[in-house]
């Protein structure tokens, strides 16, 4: 009944941790929609909704969600949209919605950078209490190359910016982004770039390449190696050991993961890493990950 009362515009992506949230598209596509790995929204174009449609859209949803806990704003980075028209978007869900526990919404670093402190404190202080941020990388010159559009200082930037006008965030690491020749750095600056930032969440996530490795290279400067699921691992290993920050729920347990691991950083690096040890023994070198049923 809901699907003919609401038309989302598809594909229609959110994290995980939103399974059961009520979602509203503030926005169409993602407004960088450049990263070399990324087609999520490549059929889009990036667009802001009208108001008036989406508050029709929030009453609608608030009856058929009754008690919501949860609303997260959709496409790629609603974040992006200015505080001037995210704050008549969370009143109108506030209004609707009555008491919820957060509402939350993917960005990107240079969204958060775009606006000032006291609107972030602004958004908070409405619900907006916690952001998806795909960072996917620590390392300056694999950002270059896969056209994130951010650097390990920008992105540091933006995110203690989040964090100090009290707005949460759980950052995305992408593993196997840079293939056989980046993981080493990709691993150790990943690492050093969570412990700067201490997010509350964590997750890792596995590069997929949907259209093929080749699809991906030309994307790559031709550089880009795939590697065997233990050299995945192997990575993983290497950047969990060296994260030192405390505190930090950590999940990996995405579709594209080979393994699913949760925890509690750095309080249960041992046996997360002891868990991809075991995984490296008991898994043939030659084997490559298979692409799952997504983009
Ligand atoms: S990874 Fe995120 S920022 Fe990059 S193109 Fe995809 S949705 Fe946009």
């Amino acid at each position: 009944m809901l699907l003919n009362t609401i038309k989302y515009d598809e594909p229609v992506f959110r994290p995980p941790g939103e399974a059961r949230s009520a979602i509203i598209q503030a926005t169409l596509g993602c407004s960088w929609n450049k990263c070399a790995f990324c087609e999520m929204y490549t059929s889009k174009n990036f667009k802001s909704r009208n108001f008036e449609e989406l508050k029709s859209e929030i009453e609608t949803l608030s009856r058929y969600y009754k008690g919501a806990k949860k609303i997260f704003l959709a496409d790629g980075n609603a974040f992006v949209l200015s505080a001037n028209k995210l704050i008549p978007i969370l009143d109108e869900i506030n209004k609707q919605f009555g008491k919820l526990q957060r509402i939350s919404s993917y960005a990107l670093p240079k969204d958060i950078m775009i606006k000032s402190e006291s609107e972030l404190k602004d958004l908070r202080s409405r619900g907006l209490k916690l952001l998806y941020v795909g960072i996917e990388t620590g390392d300056n010159e694999l950002l270059k190359l896969i056209n994130k559009g951010e650097t390990f200082n920008s992105t540091v930037d933006g995110i203690l910016k989040a964090h100090n006008a009290g707005i949460d965030t759980s950052i995305m690491i992408l593993n196997g982004l840079g293939g056989k020749k980046y993981s080493q750095q990709h691993a150790l600056k990943s690492a050093e770039i969570i412990n700067k930032i201490s997010p509350k969440f964590l997750s890792t996530l596995t590069l997929s390449l949907p259209y093929g490795v080749e699809h991906f290279q030309e994307k790559f400067n031709g550089e880009y190696q795939q590697q065997t699921i233990v050299e995945l691992f192997e990575e993983l290993k290497l950047f969990i050991e060296n994260i030192k920050a405390e505190n930090i729920i950590f999940r990996s347990n995405h579709v594209s993961n080979n393994l699913n691991l949760k925890g509690t950083l750095s309080k249960d690096n041992d046996q997360l890493v002891e868990m991809l040890q075991q995984a490296i023994i008991n898994t043939p070198n030659n084997k490559y990950p298979s692409a799952p049923d997504m983009l």
